[in-house]
């Protein structure tokens, strides 16, 4: 295969999704010269599939088939294009929860990356700069208002979402890309971004291991894809003359830092937040086809997960819908009366990346027995919450529980039923750990500024530095703590404060 010395700059990131476009949006306006490196490609939001397959095929990593392995398989979904998983996402926003904040300062020595007073500036200024509003009753659409009188009639807290889509006129089309560019996914604000203040971007290049001379990093080394077979091409190496920055996913990111031989617990800890949905049959339309795909949410935190309004397109709404033959027939023509809502689970399980055949990843995962339950009291509340608001029919989508649930009386159905990983269908998109942040380097990869224990000029600013999973949805905590980083990296590097910070 042909060799190519691709670029060189002051920095190479490696990723472009809410971690590496963070990073190259605080370096570039620092004035640093910094190259961006994505294994994807840089998608035209009006050049995007509107079908949900070809959406995932174009954007999702493995067309979304990665999977973790455990007692069943879970698929792990990321984005794999200019944007990583922001370009896919549902843009809702939360900061770290104050209890994480604790935690990761007392038990992993990471005050000076999350303390409030450092990080609350930096929240403030993703959300002016990315839009963020709570959702508009006008965008709500019948799926968020269904789940506003379920959880108003249960007495529950529930909530418009607040999103990085400030503009957002309701097309239920996140997953897709949004058309007129209303969400701000990295793709479309930090990437742009960054390439006005100066960045280079290459696509379509995958970064293998980072190369390391004399303990410290000086470049990365991988290979050019073929845009339309994604086979690979040439080989390319880029120099770095101040650090390279590994931001490409909780995944990937643990695969480059094992091919490097980049010591620490690399891999482990790996985290997530595993979810699940149930559909409800309503007598009045909902519409999923318009409205925010997630607009909704009812946050029950504090008992482990958090209750969202999730619209789906509908040929993967048609695949939900249960039964045979005639009743099938009588379901599917009123596919306009659906409702989707997901519970998502804070999992104290933790499992594990690895190099598999081939240098794919191998990702171990197993729920504990007291995840399984947990994540079913979500559910439990979810049906209850549909019958409230007026649904006739609830489908949970679980083995060992009826297909159909006709009432709220039925709901104890699913409440009594003694359900295993396997009786499940999960998955997760929220993901964490496997390079993990801390002051010890015994138990951590990076530390507190987020470079390398034992690599000098090494960087992980991504979510793979998470030390433990949030409880709530992740890419502005990701952004802020990488904000916060590149922020510190820039001032320190250069000699002077920084313009970005
Ligand atoms: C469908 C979906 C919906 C979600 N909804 C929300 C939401 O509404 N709110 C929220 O807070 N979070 C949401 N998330 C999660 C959130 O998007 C992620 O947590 C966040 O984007 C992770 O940031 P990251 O930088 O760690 O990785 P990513 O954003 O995944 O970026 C990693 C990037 O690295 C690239 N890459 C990987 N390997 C290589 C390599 N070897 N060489 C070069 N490039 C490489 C990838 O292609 C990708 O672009 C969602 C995620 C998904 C998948
Ligand atoms: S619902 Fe449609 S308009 Fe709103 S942010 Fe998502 S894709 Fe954009």
């Amino acid at each position: 295969m042909r060799r190519e010395t691709l670029d060189e700059a002051d920095f190479v990131i490696v990723g472009t999704g809410a971690g590496g476009a963070t990073a190259a949006r605080v370096l570039a306006a620092a004035g640093h010269s910094l190259v961006m490196l994505e294994e994807g490609a840089r998608l035209r939001t009006s050049e995007r599939p509107r079908d949900a397959a070809g959406a995932l095929a174009q954007a999702m990593r493995d067309g979304g088939t990665q999977v973790a392995f455990g007692s069943a398989p879970m698929p792990l979904l990321q984005g794999r294009c200019v944007g990583g998983s922001t370009a896919i996402n549902s843009g809702i926003i939360w900061r770290m929860p104050e209890d994480v904040v604790e935690d990761w300062t007392t038990r992993f020595g990471l005050g000076a990356l999350v303390a409030p007073e450092l990080t609350e500036p930096i929240y403030d200024r993703i959300e002016q700069e990315l839009e963020i509003t709570p959702t508009g009753e006008d965008v709500l659409g019948g799926n968020g208002h269904a789940m506003a009188r379920g959880a108003q009639a249960l007495g529950l807290p529930g909530q418009p979402m607040r999103r990085n889509a400030g503009r957002c006129r309701g097309s239920g089309e996140c997953l897709q890309g949004c058309p007129g560019e209303r969400r701000q996914s990295m793709d479309v604000s930090y990437v742009p971004r960054a390439l006005a203040d100066g960045a280079r971007l290459h696509t379509h290049a995958r970064v293998e291991r980072v190369l390391i001379e004399r303990g410290r990093a000086v470049g990365v080394r991988g290979v050019r894809l073929d845009p339309s077979t994604g086979r690979p091409r040439a080989r390319f190496e880029v120099r770095a003359r101040r650090g390279v920055i590994l931001s490409a996913g909780v995944i990937h990111t643990p695969l480059i830092l094992l091919r490097s031989r980049v010591a620490g617990p690399v891999g482990r800890h790996f985290q997530c937040h595993p979810g699940s949905a149930l559909l409800g049959r309503f007598d009045e339309p909902i519409r999923m086809s318009f409205g925010a795909t997630q607009g909704y949410e009812v946050p029950m935190r504090e008992r482990g997960y958090k209750l969202e309004s999730l619209s789906l397109p509908p040929e993967m709404l048609a695949a939900r819908i249960p039964g045979t033959g005639a009743e099938w027939q009588e379901r599917i023509a009123s596919l306009d009366h659906y409702a989707q809502w997901a519970a998502q689970s804070r999992f104290e399980a933790q499992g594990r990346v690895r190099l598999g055949f081939g240098g794919a990843p191998w990702v171990r995962y197993e729920p504990s027995a007291r995840d399984i339950e947990q994540l079913k009291e979500g559910l439990v509340w979810l049906a209850r919450m549909m019958f409230e608001a007026g649904a006739r029919e609830v489908y949970p989508g679980i083995h060992h529980v009826p297909e159909v649930l006709r009432g709220p009386d039925e709901v104890r159905l699913l409440e009594q039923a003694q359900i295993s990983r396997a009786d499940l269908h999960l998955m997760a998109s929220h993901l964490f750990g496997t390079a993990r942040a801390g002051a010890d380097p015994v138990r951590s990869v990076v530390g507190p500024t987020l470079e390398a224990h034992s690599t000098r000029a090494l960087y992980v600013m991504d979510a793979s530095v998470f030390p433990t999973n949030l409880g709530v949805n992740p890419q502005h905590s990701i952004m802020a703590v990488v904000w916060r980083a590149a922020a510190q990296l820039a001032a320190q590097d250069s000699g002077r404060v920084a313009r970005a910070g």
